[in-house]
């Protein structure tokens, strides 16, 4: 019974990965970043899984509106969902004119390869890729994230993660997803439709029209068990419309089905997919996209307030600059993790310190016999430690701090105090022994300060 039942899933899988070679193309599993079909359809690849498996995604069209689909989460045991949405890019490959000009789809086949390949519902850290996601940012504490979480039928195991969004693949979605109007998360098998747990007009409306085309059961929530730090409820703190179809079966990928329901929300997209909307904070107006990852990335506690309303460079690259940090959108950038990044005012910073500091100076790899370890970084020649390798992992690590480019040292930070310190990329970290806190210099201002100093130039701002 077992064999022939592990005899049917290597098949299966191999007839899957058949059919992805076939819509992918053999090319599109190299490092290659993008590569351009057509106006219209291209494949690109999102990034590598944690055992370094290639995520892919299908783009059809390239309208404002844009709606992510996302297989396979849960890896082998929902392989169905993979399958389902190979097929969805096969018929959309097929008919691209049925995804409205509004609207760019976006397919991605599984955002868990590793537990896809490996027959599991975690991934290669046995991490729960729905459990992982900063589920925090809403005003619903019940879904907050924790390591100990409710699993496949309720069972409670430590499968959060270490913290939130500790896995590549988690991260991978969250910085995809910044400028996402809509998100399909899908699963199986409970044979119904969900929306975010916490209010949210724009995922229930979806939820409903989804159920209704595809004919599953609408549930406002899912009864079964609390679920915290999963992929819908992180979407929709950022306004993003999200909901998660569960599949009746664990085998079947109940194509028409789910056809229907893609097609129906890309029938009313602009009724179902809001777009991204500007904010304020601190009485100044954040860009949508910069807002998202501001917000998502840990708001005013890493970043700061913003300082002054955006501007938009020559080159179509808009800045804003924070307490902290100086946030840049990079419109060709679009679609990669580095759509929204920190500018590197701390490389700036330290190319302009009048001193020569041991500290700086790159150092060998370290030997280290007890853990913790520190993190030796060949890129740059430095080590990061104790309490800031702990704040860089868990708020942002490199794409947010960058490298380190300088050892721990002593010196005097911003509020005149002599603390210890360490300069990265995008940041300055500084240790406040009297909290056993982890600071960021307040680089965007000093930055800011120094400039209107030496310059009285200004750039067209955006309302
Ligand atoms: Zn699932």
């Amino acid at each position: 019974m077992i064999k022939s039942k592990q005899k049917r899933l290597i098949f299966c899988l191999a007839s899957l990965l058949a059919l992805s070679n076939f819509l992918f193309g053999s090319a599109s599993l190299s490092a290659t970043p993008i590569r351009q079909v057509s106006p219209l359809i291209r494949s690109f690849r999102l990034g590598a899984s944690e055992q370094g498996r290639p995520i892919e995604v299908v783009q059809i069209g390239a309208g404002p509106r844009k709606l992510v689909i996302v297989g396979d989460t849960h890896g082998g045991p929902e392989a169905n969902t993979y399958q389902l949405t190979l097929q969805l890019i096969a018929h959309f490959k097929a008919n691209p004119e049925n995804v409205p000009q509004t609207v760019s789809l976006y397919l991605i086949p599984t955002i868990n390869p590793d537990g896809l390949a490996l027959n599991s519902r975690f991934n290669a850290h046995q991490v729960d890729l729905n459990r992982n996601m900063n589920t925090n940012l809403d005003a619903c504490p019940e879904n907050d994230w924790q390591t100990t979480v409710h699993g496949a039928n309720g069972i409670v195991s430590d499968t959060g993660g270490p913290f939130m969004q500790s896995e590549g693949e988690s991260r991978l979605i969250r910085d995809f997803l910044l400028d996402a109007a809509g998100a399909i998360f899908l699963h199986s098998n409970a044979g119904l439709v969900f929306p975010a747990f916490c209010e949210h007009l724009p995922s229930i409306k979806l939820a409903k029209v989804y159920a209704q085309a595809s004919n599953y059961q609408y549930n406002r929530f899912w009864e079964n068990y609390p679920i915290r730090g999963n992929m819908a409820d992180w979407a929709s703190s950022l306004g993003i419309a999200a909901i998660t179809p569960e599949l009746t079966t664990g085998e079947e990928s109940e194509f028409a089905q789910n056809l229907a329901g893609v097609e129906e929300v890309l029938a009313q997209a602009e009724d179902l997919l809001p777009l991204a909307q500007a904010q304020i904070e601190n009485e100044i107006t954040v860009p949508a996209i910069i807002w998202r990852y501001w917000f998502t990335n840990g708001a005013e506690a890493v970043f700061g307030m913003p300082l002054e309303p955006a501007s938009q460079k020559p080159d179509g690259v808009i800045v804003q600059n924070f307490v902290r940090f100086r946030l840049e959108l990079k419109p060709n950038l679009k679609d990669t993790p580095y759509y929204v990044q920190p500018a590197a005012l701390g490389s700036e910073r330290l190319q302009i310190l009048a001193f020569q500091h041991p500290a700086l100076q790159p150092l060998s790899p370290v030997v280290c016999k007890t853990a913790p370890c520190p993190l030796f970084f060949a890129q740059t020649g430095h080590t990061l430690r104790e309490s800031f390798l702990s704040y860089w992992q868990r708020n942002g690590g490199l794409n947010l701090f960058g490298y380190p480019l300088s050892e721990e040292f002593e010196t005097l930070t911003a509020d005149g105090q002599l603390r210890i310190i360490q300069y990265f990329e995008r940041a300055i970290f500084a240790y406040y022994p009297e909290t056993k806190n982890v600071h960021l210099e307040p680089l965007g201002w000093q930055t800011l300060l120094l400039e209107k100093m030496q310059s009285s130039g200004a750039t067209g701002q955006i309302r």
